[in-house]
């Protein structure tokens, strides 16, 4: 029997907000264990939980960068259940009326639907130390404020499963909601998965693979599980509702615990918190703060300033890169020279350097007059190269270093003149070749030409006197 996976995601993601989300404990990572830790995120009993405004101005965010409807009124449930981690032993999270539904992602071919996006309070951590029989608890983490993003069913292959990770994280930091890092957990990944005989119309059980932590390992836990799966049916077992995780090193998942029923959580309003009331213009204020997302650079770029969408996809990887990019041919608009050096020379000396785009030394107005030294032919490539290697090191003016360092082309049209002259001159017989429809002869003469006049002249205003002349 052939069958086809069945997956949608639940995906949680840190908000960067400075505090945490019901207490002023800092949100960082890192440090010593339970340094930032207070009575409210400890969950000591009595104390009360106060909502971090700007996390609830940050879910906002996130919606609307995932196309989402931000519903006016949401409120906050417990979800109970005991774990060493969860030291309140329930967590507070939205269950009834999330903040944010109904969002549409396009990603890879498809247009991926988002159910709903919720807030919730992350729990600790444990660290387990086999050796000596003990097991750590680092409340940090707890309180942290999440977003669970929470997807249709609507992935049929791991491709565009991780065509929409990618795409979320990526709008989450143009919004800068997250910093979506998936190996360091600011970003995390639950994917659920069944399979169902193709054709049918049903869906199977599925089983929920949990804290995917790479793209590489999302594609290979639903690789493995499409074939546990199959094994399963094909032996005519039933697939069971559970709840697995994924050994990286042995690549394969393993049970952690059958699924629990609703039931089990006993969700009920949370008392401590009032609901959560936003009104249209608060929203629209939000929507305003958005950047233009990546989908829709990619667009202009490619058809507005006629970038392949290769190039442009490239440029869009990173906001800081692609806003550098936009302001600086608003300065200068040739797109096709400033992506070539944006994506080329400037990564180069990037990657050598070890710097991101927003530490360098110089505004995108300044390489913007690097292409229009480049483009209008007053320096040629090679010394494009070099003077940009000049202002990573001093963060000086182009145009200055193209000066002192003689890199600008002479413009001296009677000195061209006279150089075309003389070879022409000097190789009468090849002319009337040429003018006989040997049109190979042009390159050498070219060369000719380029040897007599010396350096620092601009091969493009040789070549066009040399036309001129010739077809005089
Ligand atoms: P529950 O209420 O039981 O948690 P949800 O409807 O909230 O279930 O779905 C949780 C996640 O599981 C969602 O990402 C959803 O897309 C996914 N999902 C639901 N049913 C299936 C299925 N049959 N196969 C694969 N994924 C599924
Ligand atoms: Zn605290
Ligand atoms: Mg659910």
């Amino acid at each position: 029997m052939n069958y086809v996976p069945v997956m949608g995601l639940e995906i949680h993601a840190e908000l960067l907000t400075k505090s945490k989300i019901f207490c002023s404990c800092a949100n960082a990572f890192g440090g010593g264990r339970n340094e930032r830790v207070c009575p409210v995120c400890a969950g000591m009993p009595g104390t009360l939980p106060v909502l971090n405004r700007e996390a609830v101005r940050l879910a906002v965010k996130a919606g609307l960068a995932l196309g989402c409807h931000i519903n006016r009124y949401s409120a906050f449930d417990r979800k109970n259940y005991f774990y060493p981690d969860l030291p309140k032993a329930y967590q507070i999270t939205q269950f009834e009326y999330p903040l944010c539904s109904d969002g549409a992602v396009p990603a890879g071919d498809k247009t991926i639907r988002v159910s709903r996006i919720h807030m919730e309070e992350d729990a600790g951590k444990l660290t387990h130390d086999a050796k000596r029989g003990i097991s750590y608890v680092d409340f940090n983490r707890c309180g942290v404020p999440l977003i669970e993003i929470v997807t249709a069913p609507d992935f049929r292959s791991v491709q565009e499963v991780q065509d929409f990770v990618s795409e979320a994280a990526l709008r989450l930091k143009y919004a800068g909601v997250c910093d979506a890092r998936l190996e360091q957990g600011s970003l995390r990944v639950d994917v659920n998965i069944s399979l169902m005989p193709s054709g049918a119309a049903v869906f199977g059980t599925r089983a929920e693979i949990k804290n995917l932590n790479s793209l590489k390992s999302i594609g290979r836990a639903i690789a493995f599980e499409i074939n546990r799966q199959t094994e399963l049916l094909e032996a005519g077992m039933p697939v069971r509702q559970e709840t697995r995780r994924f050994d990286e090193r042995m690549g394969e998942t393993v049970l952690m615990r059958s699924k629990e029923e609703l039931q089990d959580y006993r969700y009920f309003p949370e008392p401590d918190i009032p609901p959560v009331m936003i009104s249209r213009a608060e929203v629209d204020a939000i929507r305003r703060e958005l950047p233009k997302m990546p989908l829709e650079r990619v667009l202009e770029y490619t058809t507005r300033h006629g970038l392949t969408e290769e190039d442009a996809r490239l440029i869009v990887q990173d906001r800081a890169f692609s806003d550098f990019y936009e302001e600086m041919v608003r300065v200068f608009p040739a797109y096709k020279i400033a992506a070539n050096l944006m994506l080329g020379e400037l990564n180069r000396n990037l990657n050598f350097s070890g710097k991101t785009i927003s530490e360098v030394r110089f505004t995108p107005a300044m390489l913007a007059r690097l292409c229009e030294l480049s483009k209008t032919g007053r320096v040629s490539k090679n010394a494009a190269k070099e003077i940009l290697a000049q202002m990573f090191e001093t963060g000086e003016d182009p145009f200055a270093i193209a000066q002192d360092g003689g890199f600008l082309m002479r413009e001296d049209i009677d000195a061209v003149r006279r150089c075309v002259e003389n070879v022409l001159k000097r190789h009468t017989s090849l002319v009337a070749d040429y003018k006989n429809g040997n049109r190979k002869i042009f390159g050498f003469l070219m060369g000719q030409v380029m040897r007599e006049a010396g350096k620092g002249v601009n091969p493009q205003v040789a070549k066009e006197e040399l036309t001129r002349q010739l077809e005089q």
